[in-house]
């Protein structure tokens, strides 16, 4: 069930309709506080798949062995005893990408800890990442996509794997929705919330997923489809200046929640830079 449900994840979503429209990326970066390895196996199984309809279908026997990690053409890349990967590790990467692949029609590399990457060990990636064979396939998940170089990341496709605690409640998508009605009801609603005795859990949890929906929404407006709902109706509403002035308020006050224990305290701090926020200004 808990399976199931991460699977309607918006990470998972994207990989759907990129498969489908057979427009998965060789490489992409998995990038944030959720499970990372397990939609690194379903961004592979994605490209293994022979399902004719929905890829990955997590039902044929590619599909299946990528889940259990026992598919020969998938390679997961780490070194659970050293901090960072060696030079030999990385050489042997570059070796096995040109080995055909053994039974599917890609060959998945799978970077499950990108911190063990060193800079050097990515420039070497970086050339087969751009210059490898056709079947050659990357994913690399990271807590976030900055511990990689820009040069790389121009490279990829990045999709946004939140956490458990991090999925979307609905107290954020109520607080976006109201975002979207005017200043007069932003101040209402957080008045309302300071009057509900909100615990700090609950704030932090709000401003989070207020801050991963307006990240949405901006990456919405590059054109990266979204599976959220209150995410493209913040895209349709505002400009990127606006989603971006929101997403810093949102940013900043994350870090507030984290050592400001007065929640009354938080939220009137924050109503008039929400409302600078709608006027585009950080
Ligand atoms: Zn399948």
């Amino acid at each position: 069930m808990e399976q199931q449900a991460r699977y309607n994840s918006t990470w998972a979503k994207q990989i759907r309709t990129a498969a489908k429209s057979r427009t998965l990326s060789h490489a992409i970066i998995l990038a944030g506080g959720g499970d990372t390895a397990t939609a690194a196996r379903f961004a592979a199984a994605a490209h293994l798949c022979r399902s004719e309809g929905e890829r990955p279908c997590l039902q044929c026997a590619q599909c299946r062995k990528v889940m259990e990690d026992i598919h020969p053409d998938v390679v997961w890349v780490q070194d659970t005893e050293r901090r960072d990967l060696s030079v030999k590790d990385i050489r042997q990467v570059r070796r096995d990408v040109y080995i055909r692949p053994n039974e599917g029609e890609r060959k998945v590399c799978i970077f499950p800890d990108c911190k063990q990457l060193t800079p050097q060990d990515q420039n070497v990636l970086l050339k087969i990442v751009e210059e490898g064979p056709a079947y050659a396939a990357f994913i690399f998940c990271t807590p976030t996509a900055h511990m990689l170089l820009p040069t790389i990341r121009s490279r990829c496709v990045e999709l946004h794997v939140t956490g458990e605690e991090q999925e979307v409640s609905s107290r954020a998508a109520a607080l976006c929705r109201v975002l979207t009605e005017g200043d007069e009801a932003v101040l209402q609603h957080l008045v309302s919330l300071e009057n509900s005795r909100m615990k700090r859990e609950e704030l932090l949890e709000t401003v989070d997923g207020a801050w991963y929906l307006t990240a949405e929404a901006l990456l919405m407006k590059s054109g990266k489809p979204s599976g959220a709902e209150v995410a493209a109706l913040l895209s349709r509403s505002f400009s990127a200046p606006v989603l971006n002035a929101l997403n810093g308020v949102f940013d900043r006050y994350r870090a507030e929640c984290r050592y400001n224990v007065n929640v009354g305290a938080v939220l009137g701090a924050m109503i008039p830079d929400l409302r600078r926020g709608l006027r585009g200004k950080r």
